[in-house]
């Protein structure tokens, strides 16, 4: 799958409501934000408008809600809002608060998502954060959730629960998450409670705010808000408050999550699984990178690479080249108007991919790469000075020690180059 870019959203919205636990008013306000801050809950109503990020480390409670808090700065109920933001991909925003619980609206998804949809997002220049599961997975919370978490292209969850009240029962549904899927899937479905349970909970200070209005009601035999908005909306209002919980991994999740019974406390425990999996793999893949980094041949003024974003053995790379005003070639080409040398931006392209090759041989310091061929060179746009290129190279296919890549440089998204390269790896 393509790798997509970084979203923030393009203009700011504000809903207001009050909170299902905490019974009191408060709205949110969601700003854009710049890319790589991530997600960051902001208390306007606090001194000093402490900020939390949206990220497991802040998790403070998963009990009938996901809390999080640093220092004294609490946020409850963030699962909504961030569920929506995961599924209309927007991965920075700060989302500012007028009090210490995210507004219930309606109880469901549907209120963010139309906000979020009316003002759009926009793209920014750095690719998304992906977090793919990679091997099976599984996590468990106590008796009640389990999880088995496997490689997938895009997020599907297969979700079971189980409940004993005649108006749910046991309620199973697998839904592929895309952001059309989650708004018709998924969006409308309400939190639920039981009548009976209220007493209680409100004596603990949880669900003050809850009413027929933002929540379904079960009293002993049915639900009493009369209609639900899907037959199975239980199960789909977990499916949504997993994929809610699971945004604060803090990148976009690939992978197919099947779930038993699960709970806010599972969702979070699952998605410190997921994180230490994907931590572990991103420790591997740098010293990979540390490595073939070091068997570069090319050094300053040659070296065009400085670092590696992305690795796939045998498949494909990543790399990214800071363009800065420094750079020797400008002094010459051309000092009143600096343009990268074309030709520069395609050696810079072929050194990503000669990082490529060199991961496959076990000798890397003993070897060089040579370009045979070059077919297709495009030059689609200048680079200036402060620009970023994007090098992407794919392999095409390896023929009898004979590498045919096809690369693509872009800057702010946008192709400013591309080939296809020819390159066999040689004894020095
Ligand atoms: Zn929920």
């Amino acid at each position: 799958m393509a790798n997509d870019y970084q979203h923030t959203i393009a203009g700011e919205f504000e809903l207001a409501g009050i909170g299902i636990h905490s019974g009191e008013a408060v709205s949110l306000r969601a700003r854009p934000a710049p890319q790589g801050s991530g997600i960051t809950f902001k208390r306007t109503d606090l001194p000093d408008s402490p900020m939390v990020p949206a990220q497991l480390d802040f998790v403070t409670g998963t009990e009938l809600n996901t809390s999080l808090g640093l220092d004294g700065a609490r946020i409850a109920t963030v699962e909504h809002v961030l569920a929506a933001l995961s599924a209309f991909r927007v991965d920075n925003a700060v989302l500012e608060l007028t009090g210490a619980e995210v507004p219930i609206l309606d109880g469901s998804f549907v209120p963010w998502l139309e906000a979020l949809r009316s003002v759009g997002r926009s793209r920014q220049s750095s690719p998304a954060t992906l977090i793919e599961v990679r091997e099976t997975i599984t996590s468990r919370d106590g008796c009640q959730a389990s999880y088995t978490a496997l490689p997938h292209d895009g997020l599907r969850i297969s979700a079971t629960i189980d409940f004993d009240h005649g108006a749910i029962g046991r309620q199973y549904g697998d839904f592929r998450l895309d952001e059309s899927a989650f708004l018709a899937e998924i969006a409308r479905a309400r939190t639920f409670g039981f009548k009976e349970d209220a007493p209680t909970l409100r004596e603990r200070g949880f669900g003050i705010g809850a009413s027929l209005d933002n929540t379904v009601v079960l009293d002993e035999e049915k639900v009493m808000n009369g209609r639900l908005r899907y037959p199975d909306e239980f199960l789909r209002h977990k499916v949504g408050d997993m994929v809610g919980d699971l945004a604060l991994l803090g990148g976009r999740l690939r992978g197919h999550v099947v779930a038993e019974r699960p709970s806010h406390r599972g969702n979070v425990a699952l998605a410190r699984d997921i994180r230490e999996q994907h931590e572990r793999e991103q420790r591997r893949s740098l010293i990979d990178v540390r490595r073939i980094m070091a068997c570069l041949p090319h050094r300053y003024p040659m070296l065009l690479v400085d670092r590696i974003l992305e690795f796939e053995p045998l498949k494909r790379i990543v790399g990214l080249k800071n363009v800065t005003i420094n750079e020797p070639f400008f002094r010459g080409h051309f000092p009143d108007h600096p343009v990268m040398p074309g030709v520069l931006v395609i050696e810079a392209m072929a050194q990503v991919g000669g990082l490529l090759l060199m991961d496959s041989v076990d000798d890397p310091e003993g070897k060089v790469v040579y370009f045979m061929s070059l077919n297709n060179v495009k030059w689609r746009r200048p680079v200036t000075p402060g620009d970023q290129i994007l090098f992407e190279m794919e392999v095409v296919n390896i023929r009898r020690m004979a590498w045919k890549m096809r690369g693509k440089g872009r800057v702010d998204g946008k192709v400013v180059a591309e080939a296809e390269m020819t390159a066999r790896i040689v004894d020095k």
